[in-house]
């Protein structure tokens, strides 16, 4: 056993994992491109990016040197008080690539931070107007928007975090009329999912400071997509009773739904927008919630009391910064958004062959995100099909980690061609292996 594993296996407490029962952790000692490399050189490529973060690839090489140069100027300096040109000139980028007035950028650490500074944000933007019983926020059932208190209150429809439900604040969850290929029943869920909205919103919804929305992708619920039609009329709603709608982009932005931001798609302008992991490309752990100049005006005035008392230590740090710049011109200079739509079309063309599979159910895909559930894999013996499937990907070298009964695919934008039809095939392999192994 090498040393890093003595040492972790003493130290270390990794997320989301059951200590007494969970085999050893693979010692990463290397990655480039799609692939990480363990300890004795290894390949394990990273089909679902390193946790949906890594977005060119691993240690690009750009990359690597705008990090050395930032470092060799500064590493970090406070963000109250004192600015720099990466913090100013990421902020601008963004509100250029950003549509409308969504022109005012707050730094923070990670997804759950971004959407604590969200809540608190559109919570402030009423009290600062004189409204103080604007206590509930309407998010969606299977929505997830991380691990923090005001993020698994806004996510407890996914029912990850039932264990803190008593410490939670209001929060009202509505039916998401999730779809896949050849769903004929979606119409009609997504009426009643807008009659729903219709009921929380009929007194004017006096007592909402806000909607949180995941846009087009639940994540972490299950890779659960909806049209973008209906993503755009939940907003336009919300929005048409005077009520600030948030953009959940944490996981969808930058490229992976196949165009820079979602919201795109649907043709719409949320009031504030939080966005992370490909941020940076998935080197630095930075967020940003970005604001409608509308929303910032009201948090201007003679009293501190008007301004957001948020921040954190490393609140716009130089590096993350600096890194986030060169990542964002390397979609131009790469001509990222054209491979991610050819990562589309291949995934497109791997379900064609899957549509009459009768193991596989729920086809679908969104830009570089496939996905489909396993069928007749039951509530009780979920969990064991995740990882026994997770345990015979990584033996054929592939990072694919099932949600449940939900096997996806969400891949760096520089994987192959030849890659994604390794994954592919390892995909339909475990499969048989599961079928096998499950079979009385
Ligand atoms: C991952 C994720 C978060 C939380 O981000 P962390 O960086 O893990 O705190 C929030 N919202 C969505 C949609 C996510 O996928």
């Amino acid at each position: 056993m090498s040393t890093v594993l003595e040492l972790d296996r003493r130290h270390a407490w990794h997320p989301y994992t059951q200590h007494a029962q969970e085999r050893d952790p693979i010692v990463i000692s290397r990655a480039r491109d799609a692939s990480l490399f363990d300890e004795e050189g290894r390949e394990i490529l990273d089909l679902i990016s390193s946790w949906w973060t890594c977005g060119h690839g691993h240690s690009h090489p750009e990359i690597n040197k705008a990090l050395c140069t930032q470092a060799n100027n500064f590493e970090h300096a406070m963000f109250a008080g004192f600015t720099h040109r990466p913090a100013a000139e990421l902020s601008a980028r963004l509100a250029q690539i950003l549509p409308g007035t969504l022109n005012r950028v707050f730094f923070s650490d990670n997804g759950s931070t971004a959407i604590e500074v969200a809540l608190k944000l559109s919570y402030q933007y009423w009290r600062n107007q004189g409204e103080e019983r604007r206590l509930r926020f309407l998010a969606f059932d299977g929505g997830y928007h991380g691990d923090t208190f005001g993020a698994m209150a806004v996510g407890k429809g996914s029912g990850f975090f039932s264990l803190f439900d008593e410490l939670m604040f209001k929060v009202t969850a509505l039916p998401f009329p999730d779809t896949w290929r050849g769903d004929d029943e979606i119409a009609a869920k997504e009426a009643i999912a807008l009659e729903a909205l219709d009921r929380e919103l009929a007194d004017g919804g006096i007592d909402i400071s806000a909607m949180i929305i995941e846009p087009l992708l639940q994540g972490a619920g299950g890779m659960r997509m909806c049209r973008p039609e209906f993503l755009r009329l939940v907003t336009e709603r919300v929005q048409a009773a005077g009520i600030p709608v948030i953009y959940d982009e944490v996981a969808t932005g930058f490229g992976r739904t196949g165009t820079m931001f979602a919201l795109e798609q649907a043709g719409v302008i949320p009031d504030i927008i939080c966005l992370s992991k490909a941020l940076t490309s998935g080197y630095m752990p930075m967020s940003v919630t970005v604001a409608k100049d509308e929303i910032f005006e009201h948090f201007l005035g003679d009293d501190f009391g008007r301004a957001l008392a948020h921040g954190h230590s490393f609140t716009a740090n130089p590096l993350a910064c600096a890194v986030a710049l060169r990542s964002l011109e390397l979609f131009d200079e790469e001509h990222t958004l054209k491979k991610i739509a050819a990562i589309s079309a291949q995934h497109e063309r791997f379900l064609d062959e899957r549509e009459t599979s009768d193991n596989v159910i729920r086809l679908r895909c969104l830009g570089s995100i496939l996905a489909f559930d396993l069928k007749d894999a039951g509530e009780g013996y979920k969990s064991g099909t995740s990882e026994f499937l997770r345990d015979y990907f990584l033996r054929r070298g592939l990072n694919i980690r099932p949600l449940g009964s939900t096997v996806y695919l969400m891949p760096p934008y520089c994987t192959t061609e030849n890659e994604l039809e390794r994954a592919y095939s390892g995909i339909l392999d475990g499969l048989a292996e599961l079928g096998g192994a499950t079979s009385p």
